[in-house]
């Protein structure tokens, strides 16, 4: 565990302080995760509600914002916005009015992020770039969500520099929507860029990167 923390410490030092660090917990422990908090880690990343409860109920919700970075469904839109600070996974109308409608009921702003397709991959979540405007446009009218930004995947590539391009392109759709000045938005957050690209993704101009195996080793399988 002394490794993750002076992995997390040594990977902090050499990000710049604009940029956030959330920590991509998928499969990790909650020793693990631990571990990553002592090393300076402020935000947790979690794919699902599930594993995010079941790591939260042993580290606690304290001293770490929560982010949900995988895909939601629509009925666990209430769990979601119970358990996580900022949802970076919003790309459908249908699943912002859910959680518009869960914020309402449980008397709170929801904080969400437009997940981004950069690649447009048909199979991957997120929506088309050339979709965004009209996707934020339509969530600038629910009153319970607060739109903080834009988040990507990109394509799977071998080289980390043929990123740069979808990168690029998810930074002038942000700037686009941040021109906008969008009712219930307040752009501050382009989440992009995970272990093997974090570097060109904060070149291109992300103010957020998400990181596991760069903090925590090798992932498991999951059993
Ligand atoms: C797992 C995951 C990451 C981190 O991936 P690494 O390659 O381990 O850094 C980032 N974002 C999302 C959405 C993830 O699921």
């Amino acid at each position: 565990m002394t490794e993750i923390e002076d992995r997390t410490r040594a990977l902090l030092a050499g990000i710049p302080p604009r940029v956030q660090v959330v920590a991509a917990a998928k499969t990790r422990t909650a020793d693990e995760i631990r571990a990553a908090l002592a090393g300076g880690i402020r935000i947790v990343g979690e794919n699902y509600v599930q594993e995010a409860a079941a790591a939260q109920s042993v580290v606690g919700r304290d001293g770490a914002e929560w982010h949900l970075i995988g895909s939601l469904q629509r009925n666990k839109a209430k769990d979601a916005v119970r358990q996580f600070d900022l949802i970076q996974t919003v790309d459908s109308l249908p699943l912002a009015e859910r959680l518009d409608a869960a914020g309402r009921a449980l008397g709170r702003v929801v904080p969400i992020l437009i997940e981004v397709n950069s690649g447009r991959e048909p199979q991957k979540a997120g929506v088309f770039p050339e979709d965004v405007e009209a996707l934020a446009r339509a969530i600038a009218d629910l009153a319970s969500i607060e739109m903080r930004g834009v988040m990507t995947l990109g394509p799977a590539r071998e080289a980390s520099d043929a990123l740069r391009p979808f990168f690029a392109e998810t930074k002038r759709r942000f700037d686009e929507l941040a021109r906008l000045r969008l009712p219930n938005a307040r752009m501050t957050i382009l989440s992009m860029g995970m272990s093997d690209s974090y570097r060109e993704a904060i070149d291109e101009g992300a103010t957020m990167v998400r990181l596991g195996t760069a903090l925590f080793g090798p992932r498991r399988e999951r059993g």
